[in-house]
């Protein structure tokens, strides 16, 4: 067992005055840490903290900012075997997985650090005077974390909040906070000063809340349900507090006739088990197109049925268990047998498995076609032509991705146009790439992360007009 301690709450752990929570293995039900939960009073300290150091942290120049930020993506960068298996003990990620998760990290510092030297203002034409915008930062951002993608999620929040010049302190799910208080050592190692960078482990209803109400958190960026999405954008606008909202999603995948169907049906399953379905991106709605339907279905049975839930620390897994018994109880209880039209396998005994399994809709009112299920289910249902998908893909509450395969390209630009969704590929499962811009439409968020864009989301406009009358 590790005994890990966040530096913040340490203090009071070891004069006994601290909460102290295990921290259970989602693939053996042991328990592999023991970690120090913050309190009112602890989430008060580190942001008086951050608020402090923002103050020195604002004025280092451009390029000794940039240069902190690539020296911590270069000691991720060291640290990728360590952060990943310590990804794969606390959270069942597949190795292959938490391996790119680190490295997303790495990626995201890495390119972040080349924005402060660039982070410029404009000259606007006045008469009488001249007329500059400059970016400032805001202070001290608070960036909360769900537990399904804990290091990157931390990443797309932290490294453009410090890039701008603003302080951070970061609040991982309890079930998942290991990574996230390595990384903030790995910080500290790489010279970041004290207070710029700080791990606030704890209970999203007593540390992300008073993220959410204390007046000296400029910005709220939040990761997870729709539900704690809303509550906490109504807690930030009593202060009219700046917010990001990364959501829920039930996106979907897109098959024409036309496709190449033996493409589209090897990419089906990653597209929604992996990461065991925990994935605010799962294209968790399968449409077929109808005359297509049974030689598609045949296929994608061969692949969901290759599909590798497993050991995930196996360098040949694709798939590991879910994060906890809550969440698989939750999961099955969208399961009817009846659907079932046909599943993958996973291991029995220890750990919070559940297999690949795909249902058939009888409508787009069934309750599997409907919810997030956030776990390895995927739901079916026909179309007839181009209009009717983009239908049924935008009869939904969310937004976020999704996925349509064709070969026809003038069909792949007007469905991928009329599919309301932050993110769309054609031909393609991918939804993540660090320089381009992530986020959702509807209940499935509000703003943008990562990008060109997402450095200046994280600072205020200031408009200096100089007088040159005499
Ligand atoms: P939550 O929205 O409850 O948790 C996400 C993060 O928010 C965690 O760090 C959590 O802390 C924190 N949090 C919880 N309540 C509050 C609050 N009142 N104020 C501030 N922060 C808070 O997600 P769940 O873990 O309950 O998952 C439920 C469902 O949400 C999933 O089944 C899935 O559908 C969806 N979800 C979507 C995600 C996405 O990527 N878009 C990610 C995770 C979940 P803590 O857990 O420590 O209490």
């Amino acid at each position: 067992m590790l005994p890990i301690r966040a530096p913040q709450v340490q203090d009071r752990r070891e004069k006994g005055g601290g909460n102290v929570r295990d921290v259970i293995s989602p693939v053996t039900e042991g328990v592999v840490a023991s970690v120090a939960v913050a309190s009112v009073e602890d989430t008060d300290a580190a942001v008086d903290r951050a608020h402090r150091a923002f103050q020195d942290w604002r004025a280092v120049s451009p390029g000794d900012r940039a240069r902190l930020l690539r020296r911590f993506a270069a000691v991720v960068d060291d640290h990728n075997e360590e952060l990943a298996q310590l990804e794969v003990r606390n959270s069942g990620h597949t190795i292959g997985n938490a391996r790119w998760e680190a490295g997303n990290v790495r990626d995201v510092l890495d390119y972040y650090a080349g924005a402060p030297e660039r982070l410029s203002g404009r000259q606007i034409p006045v008469a009488g005077g001249l007329d500059v915008t400059c970016y400032e930062p805001l202070g001290v951002v608070g960036v909360i974390v769900p537990w399904n993608f804990p290091m990157p999620i931390a990443g797309w929040g932290f490294a453009p909040a410090l890039a701008a010049g603003n302080t951070v302190v970061l609040k991982p799910a309890e079930l998942t906070p290991l990574t996230a208080i390595r990384l903030g050592e790995l910080a500290l190692e790489a010279g970041l000063p004290e207070g710029v960078l700080t791990v606030v482990p704890g209970k999203g209803s007593v540390v992300g809340e008073r993220f959410v109400t204390h007046p000296l958190v400029r910005k709220v960026c939040f990761t997870g349900s729709t539900e704690v999405g809303k509550r906490i954008m109504a807690g930030c606008a009593d202060q009219v507090k700046r917010v990001t909202l990364e959501l829920g999603g039930k996106s979907a995948n897109i098959v024409f006739a036309d496709a190449d169907l033996a493409r589209a049906a090897a990419a089906a399953p990653g597209a929604v088990f992996d990461n065991a379905g925990q994935d605010c991106c799962a294209r968790s709605r399968l449409l077929v197109q109808a005359s297509a339907y049974d030689e598609f279905m045949g296929l994608l049975e061969q692949s969901v049925k290759a599909f590798r839930c497993e050991d995930p620390a196996l360098e040949s897994a694709q798939m590991g268990p879910l994060i906890s018994a809550g969440r698989r109880a939750s999961v099955a209880s969208y399961v009817d047998d009846d659907a079932v039209l046909f599943r993958g396998t996973a291991p029995e005994g220890a750990g919070y498995w559940m297999p690949p399994t795909v249902l058939g809709a009888r409508s787009t009112q069934d309750r599997h076609w409907r919810e997030e299920i956030f776990g390895p289910v995927l739901s079916v249902l026909r179309f007839d032509d181009e209009a009717d998908a983009i239908r049924m893909a935008n009869d939904t509450e969310y937004g976020l991705s999704g996925s349509i395969w064709t070969r026809d390209l003038g069909r792949g630009i007007r469905v991928a146009r009329g599919v309301e969704a932050g993110n769309l590929s054609v031909n393609s499962n991918s939804s993540v790439r660090y320089w381009t811009p992530f986020g959702g439409v509807k209940q499935s968020g509000l703003g943008r992360e990562l990008g060109p864009d997402a450095v200046a989301a994280f600072c205020e406009v200031k408009n200096i007009y100089f007088s040159t009358e005499a």
